[in-house]
Formats: C-alpha cells, structure tokens, sequence
C-alpha cells in the first residue's frame, strides 16, 4: 500500500474511535487516544489505556508514566517522534481501573488495523494488559518479560507498564534491561539508524 493510502486510513481510525460508542467507556471519555506516530514507524508501543491525563489531551503517555517512558527512550537515545504509540484500549477506564473483558474485545479491532497498516518490525508490549491481550496469552508478566516473542512476522517483547516501573524499582530495573534488549534488537535488524535521536 502507498504512504497517502496508509495515512488516509490511519486517519480514518482516528475518526472511528473519535466517535466510538461501542463499549460503557464511551459514556464517561472526554478525550479517546487513537495513538500517535509515524505511518512508517518499524517499532511500535503498546500499552494498556489512557490515563486522566491522556484523557484530557487526546494523546498517549503524557501523563506521570509518560514522562518516565520519555525519561527512558531519552536515556536509551530514542526520539519518540519515530516510533508509534499507541494502548490496547482507547479510552479512559474511570479511575483507572483495569479493563474490562468486553471492553479489550471491542477496542481491540482498532489496534488490529493500526498493525495491519503500520506493520511494525518490532513492538514492545507495555505491561500485563497488553501482554494478555495482544499474545493471547494466560503466561505472568514477570516470566515473560524480555523475551522476544515471534508473531505473524514480527518481533514482540513484553516488557512493565510505565506506571509500575515508577512504582517498583524491581520492574524498573527490568524494563531498563528490557529496553536495552530492545535497542540490541534494532540494531540487529537495521532499523536503530530510523529511531533514534540526532545528537
Ligand atoms: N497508560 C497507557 O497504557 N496508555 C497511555 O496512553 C497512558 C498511560
């Protein structure tokens, strides 16, 4: 498919979820978070649904999590701007409670057609939310985590939300080692130059 075809319907998602009404969600959103990114990002971000800030915003991890995620690419010499974040689910779940099972099932269609347009090289799975519901898996987090995982022609690795790495300094220590893992990943398969940051 020809870039102006992949943002037309990059686009037209957008739209979709700007007006979603498919799941009790809908009813208590200010902002959805389609996710944002390049249309050929080749290293994708997915995490589990906005929080209060994104909510405000309309935009992925610009709250307390995000500054951390920042914080992180920043060290690892990633530019943000390269890469494609989006979250399993696009709106606010009140209180930022888990989602719900419904809830993943109607929103997941979205994520599916961001990856079918975007088609990633590699994504990094942020915490147990997207882990389970990516992977279609039942396997914990901690086992799970940095390991590179094959799926329909791409890499994946899970690694701990934002949010419990600034609680934990275990799930720190192991998403930073993660991270690290990702970045050898990239340069292994060429794509380090396309991410990361000018110096
Ligand atoms: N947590 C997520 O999983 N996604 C966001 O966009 C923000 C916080």
């Amino acid at each position: 498919m020809d870039m102006k075809k992949i943002k037309d319907s990059l686009e037209k998602i957008k739209h979709e979820v700007v007006v979603c009404a498919k799941c009790r969600l809908a009813l208590k959103r200010i902002k959805p978070v389609p996710g944002e990114g390049p249309a050929e990002p080749r290293f994708m971000l997915i995490g589990e649904a906005p929080g209060n800030h994104e909510n405000e915003l309309g935009r992925p991890f610009v709250g307390t999590g995000g500054r951390f995620l920042n914080e992180i690419l920043t060290k690892f010499g990633v530019d943000r701007r390269k890469i494609f974040i989006t979250s399993v689910i696009k709106c606010h779940p009140p209180g930022n409670r888990r989602p719900k099972e419904d809830e993943i099932e109607s929103c997941l269609p979205y994520l599916w057609r961001q990856l079918n347009l975007l088609n990633p090289a590699l994504i990094v799975l942020l915490g147990d939310v997207a882990l389970k519901s990516v992977l279609h898996v039942q396997d914990n987090l901690a086992d799970m985590h940095g390991s590179i995982v094959f799926w329909e022609g791409r890499e994946i690795i899970p690694t701990y939300h934002p949010n419990a790495a600034l609680r934990f300094p275990k799930a720190r220590m192991r998403m930073q080692n993660d991270i690290s893992l990702v970045i050898e990943e990239l340069k292994r398969m060429q794509l380090w130059e396309k991410v990361k940051a000018r110096t």
